[in-house]
């Protein structure tokens, strides 16, 4: 065993934070060595314990698919990868039959997600009605596209309980969005009193330690309430082809090195798709879907989890589930 990753570990769960080198040194170890199981081992811990070894389920809604000019290269809506040549934009009673079905199913969170058509006065009314139509306190979360800080107070003032957002790998490269206006719009969120949840994403193979580490430092900075591991769903014909996904038994990897490098503040560790690896090495938030999903090719989810179905995988994997509004967003 490699002295200087056990070193690493114990730092991190001492609470101190890693500096970028051994974050990188994390996340560079071997798949299926030893130092990857005391880095899964390890980062299970720590999540367990900031989170007294509860899990939730967030349950995403998709609202429209459309040909999205942002043309994050990665997403089945983006314009260029041609999968969505219409706008298709589901009516209220669905969304709301979505929303009250997911938490009538026990989700903790439910997430609203458009594409960058979708409008941001539109959004308003959607949320409003949809927040009026909920029976308990579950918190409304919106992912949608970037903002400011009035938007950020108006989205406050309709009751949304939580941003999901998020500076993606290659942003700026493969996407016509600008990693500085994503972190202002983070910022904005957080100014308004509205927690923000976060991924390291969409990671593919070819990523290497190095950028992967650079987002963990940010979102350790910019004081989001999780942050976890995401893996690329490669869209066919899209310029990520030649690279493919990377398997879960990796992402596991990176999830738990993610929750060491993120520190004792970002107390949640999500891992998308559901995967019980992810949630064995620590990962205790992971998404059921309904709707638009930006890895179908269909507009409605054909690979989707149920809640019920995520509940089975923090069972499988020895979490508790947390009953409730979530824990991360409270406003
Ligand atoms: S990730 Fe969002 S902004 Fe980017 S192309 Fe897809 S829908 Fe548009």
């Amino acid at each position: 065993m490699d002295q200087s990753i056990i070193k690493i570990i114990n730092k991190a769960l001492d609470g101190t934070l890693l500096t970028r080198a051994e974050i990188i040194q994390l996340l560079s170890v071997e798949n299926l060595s030893p130092e990857s199981f005391a880095i899964w081992q390890a980062g299970r811990q720590f999540t367990s314990l900031l989170n007294d070894g509860f899990a939730e389920v967030h349950a995403h809604i998709g609202l429209d698919a459309a040909p999205c000019p942002m043309n994050c290269q990665y997403c089945s809506f983006a314009e260029i990868n041609g999968v969505f040549t219409e706008k298709v934009t589901y009516p209220i009673e669905k969304v709301i039959q979505d929303a009250r079905d997911l938490e009538a199913a026990g989700a903790n969170a439910l997430y609203l997600v458009t594409t960058a058509l979708y409008g941001h006065r539109a959004f308003l009314e959607t949320a409003a009605q949809v927040k009026a139509a909920l029976v308990t306190d579950i918190p409304v979360v919106a992912n949608i596209s970037d903002f400011g800080p009035d938007y950020a107070r108006e989205l406050a003032e309709v009751g949304i309980g939580g941003v999901y957002h998020v500076i993606r790998l290659g942003e700026g490269t493969y996407t016509n969005c600008k990693a500085d206006v994503r972190v202002r719009t983070i910022e904005a969120a957080l100014d308004a009193g509205i927690p923000v949840g976060n991924c390291i994403e969409p990671i593919g193979p070819e990523h290497a330690p190095e950028e992967i580490a650079d987002l963990i430092l940010m979102a350790r900075d910019l004081g989001v309430a999780f942050s976890g591991a995401m893996r690329r769903t490669t869209v066919p014909g899209s310029v990520f082809q030649e690279y493919g996904d990377i398997p879960y038994g990796r992402l596991a990897t990176y999830a738990s090195a993610i929750a060491l490098g993120t520190g004792p503040e970002v107390k949640g560790n999500c891992s998308h798709e559901p995967s019980q690896l992810c949630a064995q090495a620590g990962a205790n938030i992971m998404w059921a879907s309904r709707g638009t999903d930006p890895r179908d090719t269909t507009p409605e989810t054909t690979r989707g989890y149920t809640v019920s179905q995520v509940q089975d995988i923090w069972w499988e994997t020895d979490w508790k589930v947390w009953k409730g509004p979530s824990r991360y967003y409270q406003r």
